[in-house]
């Protein structure tokens, strides 16, 4: 489930966006202005920001900018809400590191497209939506991973770190991440734990996909890190 930030100090448009966000099945943390939204996002980094233009103290903007000039939040999916419907604020907010800009008033059903949208452009792990390559299948609904052998459907056996460390590099194919991006991205910013440890992981997927033929769909990359790529040739029973 995606955990989403809202940031806004009119009470009552952030309980409407929570509750509307709550119900379309994202978890959903409230700020009403910049110290708590960075506190907020200095606690979890959430998977996308709401951010408000207009905040009492340090402006929506400003806010936007500190974000994309530090390192952990340079990433951080976010579209700004504004009153402002000027192309030069719209320019402004873009300019800012918004990945989208919606204008106040907006109807809850462009809200959700909008958060969609961004979030299957930067952070398509956060959504529920089932992945396939090569044939091998990854259902979040399920939570199961599946992958077709000659005729046969095959459940492939994976624990729970694997799980999530196969879907963000499914989510991410083709693109070779570091360990310190996949210990960032699949076991949380917070964690301090070793590298060596995404080795290990590595390992067990590839363990966990050898009976569907798979472990070949995780790639080292030498002195980089790992990728998940197409497999070429069919799979023999
Ligand atoms: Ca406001």
């Amino acid at each position: 489930m995606a955990l989403i930030l809202v940031v806004e100090d009119e009470n009552a448009i952030a309980e409407l966006i929570a509750i509307n966000l709550r119900h379309a099945g994202f978890e959903v943390r409230l700020a009403a202005d910049a110290s708590s939204a960075q506190a907020a996002v200095d606690r979890e980094l959430p998977d996308l920001v709401l951010l408000d233009w207009m905040l009492p103290g340090q402006s929506g903007v400003e806010l936007a900018r500190r974000w994309r000039a530090a390192s952990r939040t340079r990433e951080l999916p976010l579209i700004m809400l504004t009153a402002r419907a000027e192309e030069a604020d719209k320019i402004t907010g873009l300019d800012a590191g918004a990945d989208d800009y919606l204008s106040k008033p907006f109807s809850t059903k462009e809200l959700l497209a909008r958060i969609r949208a961004v979030l299957r452009r930067r952070a398509p792990e956060a959504l529920d939506a089932a992945v396939e390559i090569s044939g091998l299948k990854l259902d979040p609904a399920t939570h199961r991973v599946t992958r077709r052998v000659a005729d046969q459907v095959i459940e492939v056996k994976i624990g729970p770190t694997e799980y999530r460390l196969l879907h963000f590099l499914m989510t991410h194919p083709e693109r070779v991440h570091s360990r310190a991006q996949l210990l960032d991205r699949v076991w949380g910013d917070h964690v301090f734990i070793e590298e060596r440890t995404v080795d290990v992981h590595v390992k067990r997927l590839r363990e966990a996909l050898s009976p569907v033929q798979g472990a070949a769909l995780v790639e080292t990359v030498r002195g980089a890190g790992y990728r998940l790529t197409q497999q070429q040739g069919t799979l023999v029973a």
